[in-house]
């Protein structure tokens, strides 16, 4: 009786630390953004890595952060252009939250997720363990 309930402790540690093991090793590491400043514009010269990272439309991920930052973008190749003067701070920031509100799995942690819209509402599906969360796509 003694032995089994070891067993099954064991069994049970190892499967948590296999989990947790997974979780770690499928965390989303967010690029450092690369910000240069010219006049009164804002160049995010690694912008493309973002949506390639997150798998998510690069043109929603612009708007987004205009949006958020309030203030016109544009894209430029790999390259994203703000209208005035943005901190790399604010956008880690902001790719942090996209993160959490849209692609993070809440439930399981993995960043492998894709958008389904059903009757105008979005929500995130995890690839790794099917669950189904509701995301803020603007
Ligand atoms: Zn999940």
């Amino acid at each position: 009786m003694t032995r089994q309930y070891d067993d099954l402790l064991a069994r049970a540690q190892s499967t948590l630390e296999k989990t947790a093991h997974k979780s770690t090793q499928n965390r989303l590491e967010i690029p450092e953004p690369q910000v240069l400043w010219v006049g009164n514009k804002t160049i995010l010269r690694n912008y493309a890595e973002y949506p390639k990272l997150m798998r998510r439309d690069p043109d929603r991920l612009l708007m987004y952060l205009a949006k958020e930052l309030a203030t016109a973008a544009s894209l430029d190749a790999d390259r994203a252009i703000f209208i005035g003067r943005k901190d790399k701070a604010s956008f880690t920031q902001l790719f942090t939250r996209y993160m959490i509100d849209n692609v993070t799995c809440p439930v399981c942690g993995s960043p492998d997720t894709h958008i389904v819209t059903e009757s105008r509402l979005h929500f995130r599906v995890c690839e790794a363990c099917g669950a189904r969360s509701s995301a803020r796509v603007n």
